[in-house]
């Protein structure tokens, strides 16, 4: 102690004595990654983790550590056998993008940078710029949008919607942010589609305006908003003194990968003098296919979009975007002044600290890298190619449900998204639901496929939703067979 006491404690940092060490630590973690990826179609597609599995996930850190040997042992028994499985190519349930080695490696590279993400005079800031603007360009906007790469498209449709809000609800500068809703004269409203994404809910919710506010309008039989019926709910709003501001249309729905018609929905908007958002959570990236395009007619006149990087085109969770058309109304909610968040004339901070006016994050960490790295290192037309072959699959599975006597459609399939049921001849409807459900537990229980399950027209409903790069179509074949063999040996 008597060298301390004239030194002080020796000094410590996160940095190992033996960097050679680390190194072949390093590559043996690269080379389970490459295993995980190489061999990923021969396991389950979902396992549950044990009870002794869970208890050790759920211990407190040690006090003295265990050095990274053990922690990557009790990673690869404790944690890689037990994820949610969406990149299994057999994995259809919710809408789960697959990643890609190469974006686990740019995952690897941006948390190696750890750089701040938040704005300045980086490389991040211009890489995220031209994310944007390759964005926007692909979805129609012009190249003067704004927008940023946020944690995915709740997160999107969250700032989107106060863009929104905070336009059209009182004067151009905003009482509502200044002065909350309080103040207005007129409660504002926001409209979407019954089909909406319940991220959606939660904005209206966040936002203030309330989901009793979020208007559903109904949808006609292929799951799309009925444009007479909006028109009709926003007459009533308006001769009830409320204010309308907004109306989200979903290219893509989350059920049945409908899309509302946002070209009447954009005329519509132009007449009333309401922002146009498109929640484009996955539907917006059909955008990439000309043959898909016709579908997305309108999205090009939108105030706003939201899509998402992490499921169609596969970047690692969690990246999705906003693009606000006009960079004012983006920045109008987020901007707040700061002393100590000044920008100056030149120095780390020249070019501001942008980002962190265009949504609620300040410190952020480099999305941008893990969307450019594969964009980059696999070029565009590869992602196109791939949503279209997920669309020509989803055509096949449907056509493969269609042909088999105990098998039925629920749903029209615009895209992607293929809902169906097991029929049992002479099932009542509660007896066909209980086999369908018992169907999908005993399918994901097996591990040999992984879709999941809505309700349409009060139907339970078999779904797979199919974004995926890894599906194959004898993939598609097992879960016809399974689902058929697993029904009859239920019913
Ligand atoms: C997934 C999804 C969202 C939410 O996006 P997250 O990335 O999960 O936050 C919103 N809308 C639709 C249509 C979606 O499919």
């Amino acid at each position: 102690m008597s060298e301390e006491d004239s030194a002080g404690p020796s000094e410590e940092g996160l940095d190992p004595p033996d960097w050679e060490k680390l190194r072949t630590l390093a590559y043996r973690m690269v080379d389970d990654v490459i295993a995980l990826h190489s061999k990923i179609g021969d396991r389950p597609a979902w396992q549950a983790p044990p009870p002794e599995v869970r208890e050790r996930l759920t211990e407190s850190p040690p006090a003295e550590g265990r050095g990274l040997e053990a922690v990557r042992e009790r990673y690869l028994r404790d944690v890689e056998p037990y994820p949610f499985g969406n990149i299994h190519p057999r994995a259809w349930g919710w809408v789960n993008g697959t990643g890609s080695t190469v974006g686990a490696l740019a995952e690897l590279l941006a948390a190696a940078l750890d750089t701040n993400a938040w704005g300045g005079d980086q490389a991040s800031v211009y890489m995220e710029r031209g994310v944007v603007r390759w964005a926007a360009e692909v979805m129609g906007l012009p190249t003067t949008t704004s927008g940023i790469v946020v944690s995915g498209g709740s997160t999107a449709n969250l700032i989107a919607l106060a863009a929104a809000r905070d336009r059209q609800a009182g004067e151009p500068d905003g009482p509502v942010r200044e002065r909350g809703l309080r103040d207005l004269e007129r409660q504002p409203v926001f409209y979407a589609s019954a089909e909406v994404h319940n991220s959606v809910d939660k904005a209206a919710a966040l936002l203030g305006v309330g989901r009793d506010y979020l208007r559903k309008i109904p949808v006609d039989d292929e799951y799309r908003m009925d444009p007479a019926a909006l028109e009709e709910a926003l007459r009533a709003d308006r001769e009830a003194g409320l204010c309308p501001v907004c109306v989200i249309g979903t290219a893509g729905t989350v059920n049945t990968g409908a899309f509302d018609p946002l070209d009447r929905l954009a005329d519509i908007c132009d007449r009333e003098g309401l922002w146009l958002h498109v929640d484009g959570a996955f539907g917006a990236v059909a955008a990439l296919s000309p043959d898909l395009r016709p579908l997305l007619r309108g999205l090009e006149r939108a105030d706003s979009v939201a899509f998402d990087f992490h499921k169609w085109l596969h970047v690692p969770y969690g990246a999705g975007c906003v693009l606000v058309r006009d960079p004012e109304d983006h920045r109008r909610p987020f901007t707040t002044p700061a002393a100590y968040l000044q920008g100056l004339d030149r120095g780390i901070v020249g070019g501001g600290i942008d980002f962190s006016r265009l949504g609620p994050e300040l410190s952020r960490p480099f999305r941008a890298l893990k969307v450019w790295f594969p964009l980059q290192a696999f070029g565009v037309d590869l992602h196109r190619r791939l949503v279209e072959q997920n669309v020509r699959q989803a055509r096949t599975l449907a056509s493969l449900v269609e042909e088999h006597p105990r098998l039925a459609l629920a749903a029209p399939v615009p895209l992607n998204v293929v809902c169906f049921r097991f029929v049992a001849p002479s099932a009542s409807d509660d007896e066909a639901n209980r086999t369908n459900r018992e169907i999908l537990m005993r399918l994901q229980e097996s591990g040999v496929a992984a879709p999941s399950s809505t309700i349409l027209r009060g139907a339970f409903v078999l779904r797979a939703a199919i974004t995926n790069h890894r599906t194959r179509r004898d993939d598609l074949v097992t879960l016809v067979e399974e689902v058929a063999r697993i029904g009859e040996d239920h019913g």
